[in-house]
């Protein structure tokens, strides 16, 4: 027998796909045609990873899933995202501390720097301000302009389940720290997300390429509530159908992430930036002592499902590229691919 490692959420789906479907009695029986069917893995070439420079540490966190945190991080010093144990993706939502209005807009940050900021890139802020705001200074992952937060909609219309852990909710109670309101929740810049074009120039996600040890480093060009999230989505390649933690630093900045952050600026700013607005009865951001963090649909209970597949199949089915050494990561995202082309299918017949 092998262990389907699966959490009550993706139980809960492989279930309905399950209920839905009069040719598959069980789970069991849909892991074995997912293997049947699964087409051999295309290899993947990865670009080798650097470990970030050594700096005075002000604040680390481990971000578990389900969940997210708001950082302070004033001007000049450096949050850096790191992957533990790879293939996580993370939202992030960055305010101005000193008014809550003025926030990273998504859009004008793809329009001024492209679908996938990297080092040497700045984010922008909304109008009035329109300014940059931070910079990615380094790192060794890939970021996403293109898809929205996942959000309570995404899981209901496109996977039937309600009622899980989605980007919109843990973003909002992670915000609330600091008084924000579940509408002023932003199109999220995606940390590790891998995306890319379909056939007919759609955007695809593609499966996530970070590894443990990857990271992605930003200098606040003023002070700043940085907000990062654990992704919810367990049932897609976002995060290849899993929920992994995630570590958070706020470090020092050294002279030498001054001079990219300036640099990036720069580049970004090309020959200049329109007067700045002379803000009337700005509203800072301040940190509510009374919170207590109670975020939504946790704990995630464990609910493995053991089940007889052919050993010979699964060994050519698996993708030893992105999970070396994890059969049971592996057997997931078969599993959890194959379903979703079932629901796919049963969408589109009626
Ligand atoms: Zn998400």
């Amino acid at each position: 027998m092998t262990t389907l490692r699966l959490n009550h959420q993706q139980h809960a789906f492989l279930q309905a796909v399950v209920d839905r479907d009069s040719e598959l009695a069980d789970i069991g029986e849909l892991v074995r045609a997912a293997v049947r069917d699964a087409p051999a893995p295309s290899p993947l070439a990865f670009s080798p990873s650097t470990d970030p420079p050594a700096r005075t540490v002000v604040e680390e966190r481990i971000l578990q899933p389900g969940t997210g945190k708001a950082f302070e991080v004033v001007a000049g010093r450096v949050v850096r995202i790191a992957q533990i144990e790879g293939h996580q993706c993370v939202d992030m939502n960055v305010f101005a501390l000193g008014d809550r209005r003025e926030r990273l807009h998504v859009g004008r940050t793809r329009g001024m720097q492209g679908l996938h900021p990297g080092p040497g890139d700045v984010l922008w802020s909304n109008a009035p301000w329109e300014r940059p705001i931070i910079a990615i200074v380094g790192g060794t992952a890939t970021t996403d302009t293109q898809f929205p937060f996942c959000s309570r909609l995404i899981y209901s219309a496109f996977f039937g389940v309600h009622d899980r852990t989605n980007c919109q909710e843990i973003q909002n109670e992670a915000q609330r720290e600091y008084g924000l309101d579940l509408w002023d929740l932003h199109e999220s810049l995606n940390l590790f997300m891998h995306t890319g074009t379909g056939p007919d120039g759609e955007a695809v996600i593609r499966s996530n390429r970070a590894r443990p040890g990857d990271y992605i480093e930003f200098v606040a060009l003023l002070d700043l509530l940085v907000v990062p999230n654990v992704c919810g989505d367990d049932l897609s390649n976002c995060s290849n159908y899993g929920l992994r933690p995630v570590r958070v630093t706020v470090e020092e900045g050294l002279p030498e992430d001054a001079d990219r952050a300036r640099a990036a600026r720069d580049r970004a700013v090309v020959l200049g930036l329109p007067t700045p607005y002379e803000g009337r009865g700005a509203l800072p951001l301040k940190r509510d002592r009374s919170y207590v963090a109670a975020f939504p649909h946790l704990p995630l209970r464990a609910a493995d499902v053991e089940v007889e597949i052919d050993e010979a199949r699964f060994a050519r089915a698996r993708n030893t590229d992105l999970y070396p050494g994890d059969d049971a990561a592996a057997l997931r995202d078969i599993t959890l691919s194959s379903a979703i082309e079932r629901l796919g299918a049963f969408a589109g017949n009626e």
